[in-house]
């Protein structure tokens, strides 16, 4: 297989790229779409071979787009070479990437987790906004977390804009669904600390005694931790507010805490 050139916006590849912005599409699938060198590369240096490839004239050249062309053909993947106006619709943006990558979905399953492995973990209880999922998947990889567990119905972090907030950190961070009742029946088996976070604990978070690993449980952006959930933590803790937010970002809470604990 070699490198083609492609122009036309119903090239079937390039329709079946653009169909991955749905959820539906991705589910069948199981692919998702990567955008920019700098993801692209975090995928290729960590074994994720794209199953697509494409890029435009402009990027070409680029060391790491050679890389990335070698590691898609060499993995039986298409590498085609694309107009801006292609990249464009694929990225529904105006200026897009240079480069975009289509690669198999990964998840880890809640029995493989090695708990000692790491002395940080994160669970997010029904987490809604891409945005703040893809931000703590950075997070969690920046501080060496062990994975991050997507407890319920949770956003999709293979959607574009999870996988963008990242910045590549999808490729790292082990990533695991569970139901709420898998959950609490894997909880009973974990060896270390689970902390929940409630607006509404009575212990500091600067107070607590965290011991290792420990299990970072963050509630729902509107509705934060349910009762039952709450009740399957060790200790609740609370980070101090002194102004008149009456909460914080979830993904910055995670970001204290995950430092915090860590
Ligand atoms: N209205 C929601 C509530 O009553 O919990 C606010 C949810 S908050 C935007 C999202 C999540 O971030 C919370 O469930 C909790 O896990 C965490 N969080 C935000 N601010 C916090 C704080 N000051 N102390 C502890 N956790 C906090």
């Amino acid at each position: 297989m070699s490198v083609k050139a492609v122009t036309s916006l119903t090239n079937p590849t390039v329709k079946a790229v653009r169909a991955l912005h749905l959820r539906k599409e991705r589910d069948e699938t199981g692919l998702f779409v990567a955008e920019g060198l700098k993801n692209v590369t975090e995928g290729v240096e960590l074994g994720h071979a794209p199953q697509v490839l494409m890029f435009g004239k402009d990027a070409a050249e680029h060391p790491l787009t050679r890389r990335a062309v070698a590691a898609t053909l060499a993995a039986g993947g298409e590498a085609i070479e694309v107009t801006h106006d292609i990249l464009a619709k694929v990225s529904r943006r105006d200026n897009p990437q240079a480069v975009v990558g289509v690669f198999k979905q990964r998840f880890t399953a809640l029995d493989a987790l090695q708990p000692p492995s790491a002395d940080v973990w994160v669970a997010l209880h029904r987490v809604r906004d891409p945005g703040n999922l893809g931000t703590i998947v950075r997070t969690a990889d920046a501080a060496g977390c062990g994975a991050v567990i997507l407890v319920g119905e949770c956003c999709d972090p293979y959607s574009v804009e999870a996988v963008r907030a990242t910045m590549g950190s999808i490729f790292a961070v082990p990533i695991v669904r569970a139901s709420e009742t898998e959950f609490a029946a894997w909880r009973g088996g974990w060896p270390g600390s689970v902390v929940g976070t409630l607006l509404t604990a009575e212990v500091d978070h600067r107070q607590a005694d965290y011991a290792r690993p420990a299990l970072i449980l963050m509630g729902n952006e509107q509705q934060g931790l349910p009762p039952e959930m709450a009740a399957l933590t060790d200790v609740n803790v609370k980070i101090p507010m002194r102004g008149r937010a009456d909460s914080l970002n979830l993904s910055v809470a995670t970001g204290i805490m995950i430092y915090a604990v860590g």
